[in-house]
């Protein structure tokens, strides 16, 4: 289980309106297993494996990150992963090229309409889809429960003995990686997360509950920011698009489309109003995500 395989690279992005941005190059660490949804899976493979499971099973939509991730650690730890996913529409059609490529990787796909899906979280339905199954390890959508937090805490030390920074910025979708990092920096600097859904307010105390779960504690020294989720999860706008085209060509970086790009873009404008102070630097994660550019049409640019 010893991805990262490259050294983490902390690319200097320049100074913004006063401030210091640095970019973490968590998108690189590995060609196969890169970013957040590697870090949250490390550790809950290693529980699966502590309790005998062979066999992950989990959830998300047509174009998740998180499935991608577990089929490539299936097929590159060799252990048989399932995925239900959500929408039984996409059964009858070509598989989009993320859930085509899981399924080359291993995965046995399942797919579920909406009104199921959402059951996800029941016990009684999880105990039949694993009737179905054969015993399995669950991991929930996205990949964030408390097992999730040590991977990302992991990087969140490595970057404090890596650099220098004031605050840390990351994208969040259900807040998982956000905990973790908390818990890493353990109340040292400060942390600030960009929430890439529309009113997201509830994930601060998802983002709680998390860390105490995890560590037994909880954290001040964060805030969430729910104003640069861009339209809601997953739309991409022309103004978006333009930002990450621009930066691409800029810094020779490409952002993804769900999370990134948001995150960079809704940092710049926060230092254009002042948010940091003159002087501080941020350091931004660049936490992976770019297979999803295959629901936009391709990589832009
Ligand atoms: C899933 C994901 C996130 C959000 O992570 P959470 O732990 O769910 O908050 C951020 N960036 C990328 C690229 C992702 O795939």
């Amino acid at each position: 289980m010893n991805s990262p395989t490259h050294q983490l690279t902390i690319s200097p992005l320049g100074e913004y309106h006063g401030v210091q941005f640095l970019l973490a190059r968590d998108e690189l660490t590995h060609p196969e297993l890169p970013g957040n949804k590697w870090r949250k899976l490390k550790h809950n493979l290693q529980e699966a494996d502590r309790l005998g499971l062979n066999t992950l099973l989990t959830f998300g939509g047509a174009y998740s990150n998180h499935l991608a991730a577990v089929a490539a650690a299936g097929r590159l730890l060799g252990r048989r992963t399932v995925g239900f996913v959500r929408g039984d529409e996409l059964a009858t059609r070509l598989l989009n090229p993320t859930l085509a490529r899981a399924r080359a990787d291993g995965m046995e796909l399942r797919f579920l309409d909406r009104e199921t899906y959402r059951r996800k979280h029941e016990p009684e339905f999880l105990a039949a889809l694993l009737h179905d199954t054969g015993p399995a390890y669950v991991l929930p959508e996205g990949g964030s429960n408390a097992l999730a937090l040590p991977g990302c805490a992991e990087l969140a030390r490595e970057l404090l003995t890596r650099t220098n920074f004031d605050v840390l910025a990351v994208a969040c979708g259900t807040g998982g990686t956000l905990a973790g990092l908390l818990t890493g920096l353990d109340g040292q600097r400060r942390a600030l997360g960009l929430a890439a859904l529309k009113g997201a307010g509830f994930l601060r105390a998802d983002i709680n509950q998390l860390t105490q779960q995890a560590t037994g504690r909880t954290y001040t020294n964060w805030e969430l920011n729910t104003d640069y989720h861009g339209g809601g999860y997953a739309r991409l706008g022309p103004e978006l698009r333009q930002f990450i085209v621009d930066f691409r060509q800029r810094h020779g970086i490409l952002l993804d489309p769900i999370y990134t790009g948001k995150l960079l873009c809704g940092l710049l404008n926060l230092a254009a109003k002042g948010h940091f102070e003159r002087g501080s630097t941020v350091l931004a994660i660049h936490t992976g995500g770019l297979q999803a550019w295959v629901g936009f049409g391709g990589e832009p640019g």
